[in-house]
């Protein structure tokens, strides 16, 4: 296996600040934009590679227990650091000297449609997209292969001009970037016919993603160095991928709980009952007791959605709604009234109970108008 260590000329217990500053000194001195040996640009890409390994505290540990540090993604070999804008500019520093011509990436943000099934069981997609990738030809420097930029003739390297006017309050000195060479202090006078100097080409990707179970419509999974390859071969940007869940026919989510509404007849309710409910996980038969109260739920433990990250599911509530008949014939209101007669119901004199505000309230009252929106 590569000696990564070696390759940095770093112990196995030095510390991330240490093998950050190594990388930089390294970057520095082999970076194609600086160093024109051809075989620099390759030890340029060790240094990086390794790096980007012993930097990760999980790709590091891996590879320090024998695994591929590369086994998350399979783009790993990309170009997918963070701090090699750092490495050139001591991370965030002004905007003073001339400009590199490595840049970041750009992040992307692509978004992705799931059906609940989807999003609780979790999906696999594949990205199709056209990015930018490093220029094989001249590894991101955009020059001619072996050529390397020339100094600006006119700024001297500095990538800036000054100019100094004369104004009521004296002499004001005012720096601009240079215009000959667009503020990078070198001038790029052989560029590779592949880039035209850009150190990148567009190209088609595909990118397997995997999206765990549980997902909900706003939840990003960022694959880092996935996104495009910034000017100059600089690191690949991110690439967020956005759920969306798409609403289900007549289930409905709340948190990790799932909510159903079904419809049943008033003798259904009264003798007692099973029906078939559709589930996430096929349909499952449901017992309804005896003397069933319209507005009643039942909990089926477990049949709601997977929990991200977590083990376990949420439960399936089910809204049992009674429906009285209607449109009686003249058999069925005889039948009706017997059965009234013969419980000492009086329709004359109906006896009221109150059953309190829970059953036209609460969760149920919410869920029934988010379901009629
Ligand atoms: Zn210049
Ligand atoms: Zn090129």
């Amino acid at each position: 296996m590569t000696d990564y260590y070696g390759i940095l000329g770093v112990d196995r217990d030095t510390s991330f600040d240490e093998i950050k500053k190594v990388y930089r000194k390294l970057a520095r001195e082999f970076h194609p934009d600086v160093n024109p040996d051809p075989k620099a640009s390759d030890k340029f890409k060790e240094i990086t590679t390794a790096y980007e390994i012993l930097s990760d505290p999980e790709k590091r540990q891996r590879y320090d227990l024998g695994g591929d540090p590369f086994s998350q993604f399979s783009g790993g070999q990309n170009f997918g650091f963070g701090d090699i804008m750092d490495a050139f500019f001591g991370g965030g520093g002004g905007n003073r000297g001339p400009r590199a011509r490595m840049r970041a990436g750009q992040d992307a943000l692509i978004r992705v449609e799931l059906d609940l099934a989807e999003a609780c069981f979790g999906a696999e997609r594949e990205l199709n997209l056209e990015t930018a990738v490093a220029c094989e030809k001249c590894s991101g420097s955009g020059c001619a292969p072996g050529t390397k930029p020339n100094v600006c003739a006119i700024c001297k390297g500095r990538g800036e001009t000054q100019q100094v006017t004369r104004s009521i309050i004296g002499q004001v000195m005012t720096s601009r970037p240079c215009a000959a060479c667009q503020g990078y202090g070198s001038v790029i006078s052989d560029a590779c016919n592949e880039c035209a100097g850009d150190g990148r080409v567009r190209s088609r990707k595909s990118i397997p993603i995997k999206i765990p179970a549980g997902v909900e419509t706003g939840n990003r999974i960022q694959m880092s160095g996935a996104g495009e390859v910034g000017p100059g071969g600089g690191p690949a940007g991110d690439i967020y991928v956005e759920i969306v869940e798409l609403p289900h026919d007549f289930l409905v989510r709340d948190g990790n709980d799932l909510h159903i509404s079904i419809v049943i007849p008033m003798t259904s309710a009264a003798l007692g009952t099973k029906v078939s409910v559709e589930t996430l996980d096929g349909s499952r038969e449901v017992a309804i007791k005896s003397g069933f109260i319209s507005g009643e739920t039942i909990i089926l433990k477990d049949l709601g959605m997977n929990k991200l990250r977590g083990h376990g599911r949420g439960n399936l509530i089910v809204h049992v709604e009674v429906t009285t008949p209607n449109k009686l014939n003249k058999e069925q209101e005889e039948l009706l009234k017997s059965l009234a007669k013969s419980r000492g119901e009086s329709q004359d004199d109906v006896e009221i109970h109150h059953r309190g505000g829970a059953h036209s309230s609460g969760f149920f009252g919410r869920f029934r108008d988010a379901f009629n929106r």
